[in-house]
């Protein structure tokens, strides 16, 4: 690409017309050269940042990423606060800043084991002496460069960051043990970052161990289009051993070359925002929290409103513990002096005065009540319309199904639906009932779950009442595949809404001559009412679904029995009922 140095700054795709007119040249003449280049295109076709950069190149100009349009690009999930923030810097002050990294992977794959000897290394190195504190977050220097580590324990905390739209990270490096391969939680570590369009690497652990098998590791990551880069893909894949410390400067390396091909920088000048890592309460010291600063420079004597908490801070130190006067970008520190304890995931910003800070804090405050009460839901009714009011460009889907055979279908399904003007994402597609994860995932990303032939488990069922996730379950897979393509269209009505009235758990079964079998039940949550419809699971399976037609409670028929009170339940035309089934009652809307 032949260079005059004069900077021009694309987004990461651009309308031939509009790139044009961003040089000043004519149309036609853009055409003909990206032709000669071998991309035909008319003047109303998009190219790519690295198309127009090629021809941009040709006309004397050197293009850069637009770091704003980096940050849009987040189809999935909210923008947190913070990238919203430096997206509206002024370019010209931004300033390379180190990355945030965060661990994520399979329980026992070595996740605490790596991030201890990278702060190891790093001591060996030549700062030892200094107390290694923990406070969640720790950097090292590689190359003179600084690397930022959360040290929070595992993904559930990053999923609840990003629920909350702080999400920290620039880098997710995904920890694989070379004996146990691609598990449950790394296939969710896997959906969180491509949820959160974090960059991800991966370190392939225990490459020690004599039943290590790289390439078979690397073959299951392939599989979930995480191609290693030696073998042609996209995926930095290093090997290491977190117990023999061995691979910790390649790993380094290789996160600072990851680092380098994305845009991580922020202006040290701009305005104090961050996000709080986590926060204790010491009997002597009050709140010691653990901050990570994103943009701007923290210094002690700055009034700080994290969360519904506030203060002046009275003391800042780095993670060795030693008292700073001043933090920029991507540095943690640990902070006294907030009157209350902010949860893990706030947001905080240095205000101008305590007056300030106390208003920004009652206002807070009264939002998350009114946020509770009206809590906006995503779902597949609204999908439509949120998409032409602008508030959503596709439908995020987390799928779960009760077997591989028939998840594979679904996906290949629901990808083909997802080809027209409005896109679905399939952040998750895995076998087993839903749980609370796959809610937090749902709730982070605005997803809605489909399952198939499962059902939500208590917990799971729990959140998404609290989050407002929308959890449709199907058992026929066209029933699935027409509600989504009806949605996509905006014909789905919505009229036809399930709710669950209440749940019992079958205590014995009894034979009664009019309709059959009994079920003698206690209703553990809600109410169970006569007339409504009911599904009946054993283990995870269900094995009915009907009407409730006969509902007892001792000899008397009753309309309704509430939650604590035994009854005995008859189903038409079904019999096989056994003790421990769970029985699901709701209503359609
Ligand atoms: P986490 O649950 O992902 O945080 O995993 P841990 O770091 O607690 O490690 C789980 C187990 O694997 C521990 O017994 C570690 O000693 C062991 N382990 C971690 N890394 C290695 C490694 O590189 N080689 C071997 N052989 N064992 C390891």
């Amino acid at each position: 690409m032949s260079s005059n140095g004069t900077k021009l700054e694309l987004p990461a795709s651009i309308v031939i017309r509009d790139l044009a007119l961003k040089i000043e040249k004519s149309p036609i003449d853009l055409i003909k050269k990206l032709m000669s280049n071998g991309v035909m295109a008319t003047i109303n076709q998009t190219v790519d940042f690295d198309t127009a950069a090629i021809v941009v190149g040709e006309y004397g100009f050197d293009a850069v990423l637009e770091a704003a349009e980096e940050v849009t690009k987040e189809e999935t999930g909210e923008v947190p606060l913070w990238r919203q923030m430096i997206a509206g810097e002024n370019n010209a002050l931004l300033k390379p800043r180190p990355p945030v990294v965060t661990i994520l992977g399979h329980v026992d794959h070595g996740k605490t084991s790596l991030l201890d000897a990278i702060r190891q290394t790093e001591v060996a190195a030549g700062e030892a002496g200094g107390i290694t504190q923990h406070i969640g977050a720790y950097q090292v220097e590689k190359k003179g460069r600084l690397i930022t580590f959360l040290d929070t324990p595992g993904h559930a905390a990053f999923t609840q960051m990003r629920a909350r739209g702080a999400q920290g990270a620039d880098i997710v490096v995904l920890v694989v043990a070379a004996d146990d391969g691609v598990m449950p939680q790394t296939r969710e570590a896997i959906a969180h970052a491509k949820a959160a369009r974090v960059p991800l690497m991966v370190a392939l652990n225990k490459v020690d161990k004599a039943n290590a098998n790289p390439d078979r590791v690397k073959q299951q990551l392939a599989e979930l289009e995480l191609v290693p880069d030696d073998w042609g893909g996209n995926t930095m894949v290093v090997p290491v051993s977190a117990k023999l410390k061995q691979g910790i400067d390649d790993l380094l390396e290789g996160i600072l070359l990851v680092a380098d091909s994305n845009v991580i920088k922020a202006n040290p000048g701009g305005k104090v925002i961050g996000t709080v890592i986590e926060a204790e309460l010491d009997k002597s010291k009050g709140v010691m929290a653990t901050l990570l600063v994103q943009n701007g420079t923290l210094e002690s004597g700055d009034i700080v409103v994290a969360g519904t908490s506030y203060g002046k801070l009275r003391a800042i130190t780095d993670h060795k513990g030693k008292p700073i006067k001043k933090a920029g970008p991507s540095t943690p520190v640990a902070v006294m002096g907030l009157s209350g304890m902010p949860s893990a995931g706030d947001i905080f910003q240095v205000v101008d005065s305590e007056k300030e800070a106390r208003s920004i804090v009652a206002e807070r405050a009264e939002t998350a009540k009114t946020l509770s009460q009206t809590k906006k839901k995503v779902s597949l009714e609204d999908l439509f319309a949120n998409v032409q009011a602008g508030e959503a460009k596709g439908l995020n889907l987390i799928v779960k199904a009760d077997v591989q055979g028939s998840l594979d279908p679904i996906v290949t399904e629901l990808n083909k639906l997802g080809q027209g003007e409005i896109g679905l994402h399939i952040l998750h597609a895995e076998t087993g009932n839903i749980g609370n994860n796959d809610v937090m995932l749902a709730a982070a990303s605005k997803a809605i779950i489909i399952g198939f032939n499962v059902q939500a488990d208590v917990d799971g069922r729990r959140l998404a009442e609290k989050e407002g996730v929308d959890i449709r379950l199907y058992e026929i897979i066209y029933r699935m595949t027409e509600d989504i393509e009806k949605a996509l269209n905006g014909m789905l009505e919505p009229k036809l809404v399930e709710r669950v009235l209440g749940r019992a758990q079958v205590l014995q079964v009894f034979a009664a001559s009019k309709f059959g079998r009994v079920a003698g039940c206690k209703c553990t949550e809600g109410e169970l009412r006569r007339g409504a419809r009911v599904r009946l699971y054993r283990g995870a399976d269900m094995i009915y679904e009907g009407d409730l037609s006969s509902l007892r409670h001792e000899k008397d028929d009753v309309k309704e029995i509430r939650q604590g009170y035994e009854c005995g339940v008859g189903f038409k035309s079904f019999n096989d009922i056994a003790p421990g089934d769970q029985l699901v009652c709701y209503i359609v809307e």
